[in-house]
């Protein structure tokens, strides 16, 4: 089980490959149980303004605390769940949860323009129904839907798929914001920034991690600021660790971030940050 040493931090499941395989199915048993178990958590991670460390925002992170492994690490269990088709209940429920809980805070005080970053997999954007269930969340919760981006992480089928295309069409015309997460990494390439229509990028944090001490990921950090400015679409770098590289990302141009030295994932009611 994880025990909890301070807080927000606990021990992570991290099996090598080996394990995973092995392991797999009597994993997937346990994933199936985690709903009706109670297992999940949602983390918040704060996006701020580089200019002033302000809070805009936060992105949604779910945990799973499982009583069998612990807290196991989303790299684990997302690709599972997502094998499985789990990743529909999970995805609901992280979408539900991380709305009700900002709702609470907006009732509390927080600005109402907060706004909510969640991850949704393509599988989630493949059900016809997705568009009506987010409506449906908003509305409960009495939330804009300038409240909420989502984050997608580019994949092959994203471009061509009829399905994606037209929940993604029908989402943004709402007012919803998508994302496109982890640029730069994966399948992503500039016909997927030419064929889909986005209002935020995320750099990925391969490239902002390396940004002090190679030229290389400078001049590539750059020129994805300007791509982003070009585009019009706030850039967001991920992985932020510390101030140097919150101060060099702010001088190559880059006014949002993300990553530890501001705040790392933890639960929303542990937030202890001024938020205007
Ligand atoms: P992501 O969406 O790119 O999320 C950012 C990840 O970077 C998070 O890992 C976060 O904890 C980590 N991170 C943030 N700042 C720093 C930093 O300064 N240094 C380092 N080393 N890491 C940082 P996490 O929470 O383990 O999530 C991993 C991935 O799992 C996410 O990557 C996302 O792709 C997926 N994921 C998480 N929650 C959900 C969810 O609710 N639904 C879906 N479909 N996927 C999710
Ligand atoms: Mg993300
Ligand atoms: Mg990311
Ligand atoms: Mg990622």
């Amino acid at each position: 089980a994880a025990r909890k040493k301070g807080s927000g931090a606990y021990e992570v499941y991290h099996p090598d490959m080996m394990t995973i395989a092995v392991n797999n199915t009597r994993m997937l048993t346990n994933l199936n149980q985690a709903m009706t178990n109670n297992e999940f958590l949602v983390y918040f991670q704060p996006i701020v303004k580089l200019e002033d460390s302000s809070v805009i925002g936060a992105e949604a992170l779910i945990r799973w605390n499982s009583k069998v492994y612990g807290m196991v690490a989303p790299y684990i269990f997302i690709p599972l769940a997502e094998e499985s088709g789990l990743i529909l209940s999970i995805g609901r429920w992280v979408l539900h949860e991380s709305c009700r809980q900002l709702s609470e805070k907006i009732k509390a005080g927080w600005p109402a323009d907060f706004e909510l970053h969640i991850n949704v997999s393509v599988r989630q954007l493949m059900q016809p129904d997705f568009y009506g269930y987010i409506t449906t969340v908003l509305d409960e919760f009495n939330l804009s839907p300038k409240n909420l981006t989502l984050e997608i992480t580019e994949s092959l089928i994203m471009e061509s798929n009829p399905v994606i295309k037209d929940q993604l069409t029908r989402i943004r015309a709402f007012g919803i914001s998508i994302a496109i997460d982890d640029f730069g990494s994966g399948f992503s390439s500039l016909s997927y920034l030419h064929n889909l229509n986005f209002d935020c990028l995320k750099i990925d944090r391969d490239f902002v991690s390396s940004v002090l001490n190679s030229a290389k990921s400078e001049a590539i950090i750059s020129a994805v600021i300007r791509l982003a400015d070009g585009l019009s679409v706030p850039l967001i770098a991920e992985g932020i660790e510390t101030q140097e590289m919150a101060q060099k990302l702010f001088k190559l141009g880059c006014l949002r971030a993300q990553g530890y030295y501001f705040g790392r994932p933890i639960p929303l009611e542990e937030w202890d940050m001024p938020i205007y």
